[in-house]
């Protein structure tokens, strides 16, 4: 399971600070909701691609003592299960709904390398409507 937290800061000051950063506990396992049983699993390391580049993140781990489960901590300016950044999804999205832009224009706009390819990005406008303000 992922949980996102917000540590205040953009991807490159994430890796910057690398594993010298402080992860706060989460208070209970979201899995058992045993309160107190989570202990630091490591990292592991994931892939996100940018607008125009690919970072490697660090991603906290915490494990149950009371479950066995894994819990993962991503940075909120990722999204579980997406390899881009939030801000290329965002960018997407709003020239898409709220600039009502043609695909091609979306393509043009968000997709100057042929990234994002255009059924990624329908793929999240049709995953992510619900979220879109109307
Ligand atoms: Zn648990």
């Amino acid at each position: 399971m992922s949980i996102l937290a917000d540590y205040g800061c953009d991807e490159q000051t994430y890796i910057d600070q690398a594993k010298q950063r402080e992860s706060v506990c989460p208070a209970g396992c979201p899995w058992c909701g045993h309160a107190g049983g989570l202990i630091g699993h490591g990292y592991y390391l994931r892939k996100a691609k940018g607008a125009d580049q690919a970072y490697f993140i660090w991603i906290k781990r915490w494990f149950c003592k009371n479950c066995h489960r894994t819990l993962s901590m991503i940075p909120n300016f990722l999204l579980p299960y997406r390899h881009y950044l939030v801000k290329v999804v965002q960018a997407v999205m709003t020239a898409f709904y709220e600039s009502e832009q043609s695909w091609k224009r979306v393509t043009a706009s968000c997709a100057q390398d042929g990234t994002p390819g255009l059924r990624t990005m329908q793929r999240w406008c049709k995953a992510l409507a619900g979220y879109a303000p109307t």
